[in-house]
């Protein structure tokens, strides 16, 4: 039975999580290991899994995962030694050593999904309201629990957020990432020599493309089985927002038109873009790719990531661009970091003001920083 806030302390802590991708994974982890009692809510009925591409696996989720025993980064990454910057016609313009690691959204994705209990998971669980007082989550089926923490890891487009702040969104940067991803064995013999090992990339006027090999659809590192990422940011230029955003089911979205669900036509245009414009190796990938996607390039920030006894986490809180590549570790980082400060305070209270402090501080420079990259990547005017 919780507590009244003001009496409430750190042990044991009964808490309900919104929203079962990373960040409420990452929670539902770092808290049930330092021994609170955690439910994860997810509103999907179906698995995630299957869904994503490719990102930077950071130092921050390759020790959260190695030190939590959840898995053994080296299984499930891929390296390169290189950055490397092609010219418009496919010569190398420069390189430079840099040390990177790689993996999937997936890869990981499985690896957390496998280490909370299903009893833990409960999936077609939306959560329609909050009670910061009392931290009670309303659910859309009409049932409701109260627990003695909230956390909201409701990606960018969190209805609890919208709840807590009105009016606090995402603001569209103005620009979009065509994403995809390709078998290597898809791949002609010299596209994969020239992307192996490296972390290429190609600066065009107004527009950024790169490619990095990641895990294979089943997890595999091994050469001949991985995928080849690329992210190609890019204005719409005279393109409608609207036409390029409505998939072939006929619905708009805001921030992604997932793998497979483009419009051919929009498609083609790209294609026919990256034909005009791009060094003809990442032509040769685009042009290769069968399920290309797009999505909105957005920044949010929020004025504090918690409302008495509701956090926001994750991309909930903040959105930085793409550039950054810290999504996910920020996830990962928020919740280490509530393990932490429930760790070291007694009371709940100090420690959700201390978290709030150290994270909101920290959300907020790494937008600036995404805002600023892009900027430096993309002109556009501002
Ligand atoms: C299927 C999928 C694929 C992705 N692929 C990539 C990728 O390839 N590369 C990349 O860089 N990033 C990817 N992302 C985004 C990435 O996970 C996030 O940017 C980052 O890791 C932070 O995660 P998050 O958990 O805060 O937010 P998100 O990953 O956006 O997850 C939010 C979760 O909350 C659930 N949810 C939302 N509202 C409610 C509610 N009211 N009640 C219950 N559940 C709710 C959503 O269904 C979703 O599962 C992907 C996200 C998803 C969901």
């Amino acid at each position: 039975m919780s507590q009244r806030r003001s009496d409430q302390t750190t042990d044991s802590l009964e808490v309900a999580v919104s929203g079962g991708s990373m960040g409420g994974l990452f929670t539902g982890i770092a808290l049930g290991r330092a021994g609170h009692d955690v439910t994860i809510y997810e509103q999907s009925t179906g698995e995630l899994r299957g869904r994503g591409a490719g990102i930077v696996a950071q130092g921050t989720v390759r020790r959260f995962l190695e030190r939590r025993d959840v898995a053994e980064p080296a299984e499930m990454t891929t390296t390169a030694s290189e950055r490397r910057f092609l010219a418009r016609d496919g010569s190398v313009d420069t390189t430079s050593p840099d040390s990177m690691v790689f993996t999937s959204w997936d890869a990981i994705y499985r690896r957390l999904r496998d280490a909370v209990p299903d009893e833990r998971y409960q999936t077609g669980t939306e959560v329609s309201a909050v009670d910061p007082e009392t931290a009670t989550a309303a659910f859309a089926d009409g049932g409701e629990r109260t627990a003695d923490l909230l956390v909201a890891a409701e990606g960018g487009q969190s209805a609890t957020r919208e709840q807590l702040f009105p009016g606090v969104e995402p603001e569209f940067a103005e620009y979009v990432a065509w994403r995809g991803v390709v078998p290597e064995d898809e791949l002609p013999a010299d596209a994969v020599d020239s992307f192996d090992d490296t972390f290429t990339f190609y600066q065009g006027p107004n527009m950024l493309i790169l490619a990095y090999f990641i895990p294979g659809d089943d997890g595999s590192v091994a050469p001949g089985e991985r995928r080849l990422n690329w992210v190609w940011y890019d204005t719409l230029e005279d393109r409608n927002r609207t036409a390029v955003f409505t998939g072939a089911d006929g619905v708009e979205r805001t921030v992604t038109v997932p793998p497979g669900t483009l419009r051919d036509s929009v498609a083609d245009r790209q294609r026919a873009r990256a034909a005009a414009l791009l060094p003809p190796v990442f032509t040769t990938v685009v042009e290769a790719t069968r399920a290309p996607f797009v999505q909105a390039i957005y920044d949010l920030t929020v004025p504090e990531m918690t409302v008495d006894r509701v956090c926001l986490l994750g991309d909930a809180a903040f959105v930085a661009r793409p550039h950054t590549a810290a999504g996910t570790a920020k996830a990962a980082g928020d919740s280490v970091r509530l393990a932490e400060a429930l760790e070291r305070r007694d009371s709940l209270d100090s420690a959700l003001s201390t978290w709030n402090d150290d994270r909101t501080d920290y959300g907020t420079r790494l937008v600036h920083r995404g805002k600023r990259m892009g900027d430096e990547r993309l002109d556009l005017g501002s």
